[in-house]
């Protein structure tokens, strides 16, 4: 979608440090980290956030579960735990409109969230 930036960023219009991709999805390192490491997992296709899920396009989210799973072992952080977090919406401090799901590891987290 023109003016997303991670549709500019999928589309290599906008430099990422990618961590993976496949034909569904896209993984890269956010630009300013909460986390020793923090990084995103987006749809290809542009879905503005959690309440544009639907039937026909739901199954994305496994596969960026999947994902998750396999990129946590890769850095090594599957043992000792780490983070999914996403946003939606306002109330809910989503600031781009492309549904991602961040995942913070390597230090430890504290809860509640501000
Ligand atoms: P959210 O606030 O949940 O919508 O998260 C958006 C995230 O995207 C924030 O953590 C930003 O730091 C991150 N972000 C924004 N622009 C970029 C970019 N060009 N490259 C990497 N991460 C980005």
């Amino acid at each position: 979608m023109e003016n997303c930036i991670f549709c500019k960023i999928i589309n290599g219009d906008i430099p990422s440090k990618k961590l993976y991709e496949d034909e569904l999805v896209y993984a890269f390192y956010d630009v300013n980290p909460e986390a020793p490491i923090h990084f995103l997992v987006i749809p290809k296709e542009h879905i503005e956030s959690t309440n544009d899920l639907n039937p026909n396009n739901i199954n994305v989210v496994s596969h960026i579960f999947k994902v998750i799973n396999k990129l946590v072992v890769d850095l090594g952080v599957s043992q000792k735990g780490y983070r999914i977090v996403n946003n939606c919406g306002e109330d809910g401090g989503q600031t781009v409109n492309h549904l991602h799901f961040h995942v913070l590891a390597s230090r430890n987290l504290q809860w509640p969230p501000g």
